[in-house]
């Protein structure tokens, strides 16, 4: 097998064993690696204690990550390299976080507390793959497979439902029956488990290339998620959307109340640009035809995300297919489609005793829509004469 571990980490990696110890290349890092996939980041698993660690490399910097669970950052050719002790996690309770970390001397140890079968085998030139739980077979079969007995996993660590259905959306890999009867099963168990830890876990999901897949298989555990019935048929269209979550989520969304959309948005834990996206693709209305000045005020709502929502649309019925060519060909004409885009300011309308207070944004609003409708009327002494029109009335 060829497994190619970047110079920079297996430098790190060649340190540490000369010094004694163990270390191999572990996790997602080396799942990827076998997949042909380049990881995007490296996780080293080693034997030395955290102190030990950093001891090692004084040349470098090394930054003390989360030393209670004996993880230490190590930046090798810019690159940080999370390198973290071997160790079994104690007690849990309540399927959160185990109460204690206790460091071990063995890799095998080590690889049973990890999630997935595929996430949990170890890599060194020395030794070859460690591979305690036909990973690799998992891997080439495709398949999300927890370590040990899904149900004990599950309920020592609610989180982990969340990852299987992630990697599974992330990777298009199936999620083993035992598994997900599990997964499906405790998914309750969620409400014990921090919100933007769940959020962040079912972004990801969304964004990923088997998002579809993951939804349908989700069940009941969507539920605890998302406080609105999604209509079933909606789960696989996301697929059909460009890979952002928001955009997908709005899909899955779109028609809810504003109330069940506003509870979705908190309950993900959404930023506040999330929110404004999500809740302007989410309750957009057809557009009944297709015309310029339409296009120009659906993309004054939309704004970039445009294109997205017509797509929402037509996916559900509601629009036809053509809004969205229509649309990205209206934007590419750079419109008008702001007050600040406006050839005339507040202070024109104010200097030319217009308007004043209140009534400039008002003013300034109305000529925008006349400028949505006929965009050659942007221009100054046309604007003027409008605003002294509109003023009069
Ligand atoms: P990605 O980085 O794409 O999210 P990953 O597999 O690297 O995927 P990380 O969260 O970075 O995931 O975790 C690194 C490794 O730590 C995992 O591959 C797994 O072995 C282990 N791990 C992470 N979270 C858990 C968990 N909740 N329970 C058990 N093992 C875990
Ligand atoms: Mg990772």
């Amino acid at each position: 097998m060829n497994i190619k571990i970047p110079d920079h980490v297996r430098g790190l990696m060649d340190r540490i064993e000369a010094a004694g110890h163990e270390a191999f290349a572990v996790g997602g890092s080396l799942r990827d690696a076998l997949l042909g996939i380049p990881p995007h980041d490296w996780d080293v698993t080693t034997s030395a204690l955290p102190e030990t660690v950093a001891s090692l490399f004084p040349d470098k910097h090394v930054i003390p990550t989360g030393l209670q669970h004996g993880t230490v950052t190590v930046v090798a050719d810019g690159d940080p390299v999370e390198i973290t002790t071997y160790r079994v996690d104690g007690e849990y309770t309540d399927s959160r976080r185990p109460d204690e970390v206790r460091f071990t001397t063995s890799i095998e140890d080590d690889l049973s507390r990890r999630d997935f079968t595929v996430n949990a085998m170890a890599y060194s030139d020395k030794r070859g793959l460690v591979d305690l739980f036909g990973g690799r077979d998992d891997l080439e079969k495709k398949i999300i497979r927890a370590v040990g007995d899904p149900e004990k996993r599950f309920t020592e660590d609610a989180l982990r439902i969340m990852r299987a259905f992630r990697f599974s959306a992330q990777l298009d890999f199936e999620i083993e029956n035992n598994t997900l009867a599990a997964a499906i099963k405790l998914g309750g168990r969620l409400k014990n488990i921090a919100r933007e830890r769940i959020g962040s876990e079912f972004m990801r999901l969304l964004s990923s290339v088997a998002a579809g897949r993951a939804l349908t298989t989700m069940g009941g555990v969507l539920g605890e998620i998302i406080p609105w019935e999604i209509p079933a048929e909606r789960l696989t269209l996301v697929d059909k959307l460009p890979r952002d979550s928001e955009a997908r989520l709005a899909l899955l969304l779109h028609g809810a109340p504003r109330e069940a959309i506003l509870d979705t948005a908190h309950a993900l834990r959404l930023s506040n640009e999330q929110k404004k996206r999500l809740a302007a693709m989410s309750q957009s209305s057809p557009v009944r035809e297709i015309t310029p000045p339409a296009c120009r005020r659906f993309l004054r709502t939309l704004g970039e995300d445009a294109p997205s929502a017509a797509r929402i649309l037509a996916l559900l019925g509601l629009g036809e297919r053509e809004l969205e060519d229509a649309l990205i060909e209206e934007s590419a004409k750079s419109p008008c489609l702001s007050v600040g885009a406006l050839a005339i300011n507040g202070t024109d309308l104010i200097t030319e005793g217009i308007a004043s207070g209140r009534a400039v944004g008002e003013l300034l609003s109305s000529l925008l829509d006349s400028v949505i409708d006929a965009p050659s009327i942007n221009e100054r002494d046309t604007l003027l004469e409008l605003a002294r029109d509109l003023a009069s009335h």
